[in-house]
């Protein structure tokens, strides 16, 4: 185990349900004791055995989100990214999966020298070095580590007992928080404290007594309350912090700052503030205006990972549902999205009407062929009636399709993904991808990551990042098939964008004088957007949207 320089190390866990909202909490945390002036970095432990998040299912794990070092991690990883303004990296992130599989190649290796491996201490050994590799990657001084599940779990027993092992090493610079739910039954009337009672019981059994508890609720914790876990869990009244439920989640860090969280958590790491700094202020002001916005901008996003159950989630989209509205925020507007479900729009019945009510079509990336020619019917139909419209990896390869389908006259245009036997692949498989499908090679395979590309004078996209040449993140296999590339342009579509070498389209868009917006991009720029520096490309979009919408 190497030991890092001296630095703090914070652990996020969660108790009595998911979804309490550890992320956003993890987030806030390292948001500000970054705005105490302190170099902060952030890190997700998911428990599943999966090595990366990339081969699960959206709509059961949520989205899928790309580093700039080309690493499929979780959502939350974006939140992080977002709240702290940086970019992280993959050694920011880490499942059970990937911590076993680097313990048993070093064990393959003979890296532990002969010694019986054992699940305690090696596997706690390796996530600790993996936390100070991060840190040492981020320069970071203090690091926030949210930990996946639920205290009490099977899952995630060693990560708790890695966090144990660090404390007693090093006790004043290891601090815990839970963040908890306290359920208000609707018969009872009563806000009950007793399961996060149970589950601090449950971290205690696991060798660890919580600094804080951030008790999330519908409303307000009262004083009785905070007393009450206070007494019961073995902490001081002022580190109950109080997390009632709220409209926006831009609030949550200055909620916790109402409470004093960052010069509490600084004062029992027994450091000191450097002072408030200008990003506090850009952030408060951010999250006014974002309360404040109220005139809507409405934009329909067309998607298939919606539906689980009997319940429709968005989390699939988060980042992009994140940066459209960081661009309207921008534009003193309210981003209204519709989630509008791709197969809805397949047939001669189609509602493609009620698509003229949106000020901005958005269709976001995907996989596989379901709700395929319902996602080319909406594109045409965007077209066609100038309503602006954004496609972002899938969503470009498709306006590619629709565009060669309808526009050059090649009724089977498709991608290869869709039917490998048409006649005209528009869309085909990237160099390298094949053999990784044919080999079984799935898991991390695709174009990963952070790549340029260089952008054509005066089109939207280059006059939108007032830039020749830009960095984004990408995830897909597929591609603009180069043999098309002449045909298309020629028929008015522009390649506005290009890998440097010339040979892979990034971008695609439409003249202003024929279409007020009509944009794709192959790559993800909503894992760029930040909510004090919306993206340029969403930006504009947004922009075209809000002019749709005066003109109706
Ligand atoms: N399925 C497409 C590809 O692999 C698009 C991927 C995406 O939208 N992220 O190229």
């Amino acid at each position: 185990m190497t030991k890092g320089k001296t630095r703090k190390y914070i652990f996020v866990v969660g108790g009595v349900i998911s979804g309490v909202g550890k992320g956003v909490t993890t987030s806030s945390i390292g948001l500000l004791l970054q705005s105490h002036g302190y170099r902060v970095t952030a890190m997700k432990i998911d428990p599943y055995v999966n090595v990366d998040a990339g081969t699960m299912n959206p709509t059961e794990h949520g989205e899928v989100f790309v580093t700039k070092d080309g690493d499929e991690t979780d959502q939350d990883m974006g939140n992080y990214e977002r709240f702290l303004g940086t970019s992280l990296s993959r050694d920011n992130y880490m499942t059970t999966g990937r911590v076993y599989q680097s313990v048993i190649q070093k064990e393959r290796a003979l890296a532990y020298k002969g010694k019986c491996v054992q699940v305690v201490p090696h596997i706690p050994y390796e996530v600790i070095d993996r936390i100070n590799s991060a840190c040492n990657k981020a320069n970071a001084e203090i690091v926030v580590i949210e930990v996946g599940g639920t205290v009490g779990e099977y899952e995630n027993i060693l990560f708790l007992e890695t966090a144990r092992m660090l404390k007693i090493k090093n006790p004043v610079d290891v601090l815990f928080a839970i963040v908890s739910y306290l359920p208000t039954p609707s018969k009872v009337g009563e806000m009950k404290t007793k399961p996060t009672q149970h589950a601090v019981r449950a971290l205690n059994s696991a060798g660890i007594q919580p600094d804080f508890i951030i008790a999330r609720s519908d409303v307000a914790l009262d004083a009785k309350r905070k007393e009450k876990l206070a007494l019961f869990c073995n902490v001081i009244p002022e580190s109950v912090i109080s997390a009632p439920d709220v409209d926006s989640i831009y609030d949550i860090p200055g909620n916790f700052e109402k409470d004093k969280l960052g010069e509490k958590i600084l004062k029992r790491l027994k450091l000191k503030t450097r002072g408030k700094n200008a990003k506090w202020k850009e952030w408060e002001a951010f999250a006014r205006k974002a309360d404040r916005v109220k005139d809507e901008v409405r934009i329909g996003v067309v998607g298939k990972y919606f539906d689980t159950g009997d319940f429709v989630l968005s989390d699939s989209y988060l980042s992009i549902i994140e940066a459209i509205k960081y661009s309207a925020i921008a534009q003193g507007k309210k981003a209204k999205l519709v989630w509008l479900t791709a197969s809805t729009f397949e047939g001669k019945k189609a509602p493609l009407t009620e698509l003229i009510g949106f000020d901005g079509i958005l269709v976001p990336g995907g996989f596989g062929s379901r709700g395929i020619e319902g996602i080319l019917n909406v594109i045409r139909f965007a077209r066609e009636h100038k309503i602006p419209y954004f496609g972002i990896c899938y969503g470009m390869q498709l306006a590619v399709i629709e565009y060669a389908r309808n526009v050059l006259g090649l009724k089977d245009a498709t991608s290869r993904e869709i039917d490998p036997k048409s006649k005209h692949l528009v869309i085909d498989i990237m160099e390298g991808q094949k053999e990784n499908i044919e080999k079984g090679n799935l898991g991390g395979s695709m174009r990963l990551g952070a790549y340029p590309a260089v952008l054509k004078k005066g089109t939207i996209a280059q006059k939108a990042y007032g830039a020749d040449k830009v960095i984004e993140r990408h995830r897909h296999r597929f591609e603009v098939n180069p043999e098309y590339i002449n045909m298309i342009e020629a028929e008015g579509l522009v390649f506005s964008g290009k890998s440097p070498n010339g040979t892979l389209m990034e971008i695609a868009e439409l003249p202003t004088s024929v279409h007020p917006f009509f944009l794709g991009t192959q790559f993800h720029p909503e894992f760029e957007a930040r909510p004090l520096a919306p993206h340029p490309i969403f930006s504009a979009f947004v922009k075209a949207a809000i002019t749709r919408g005066k003109s109706k």
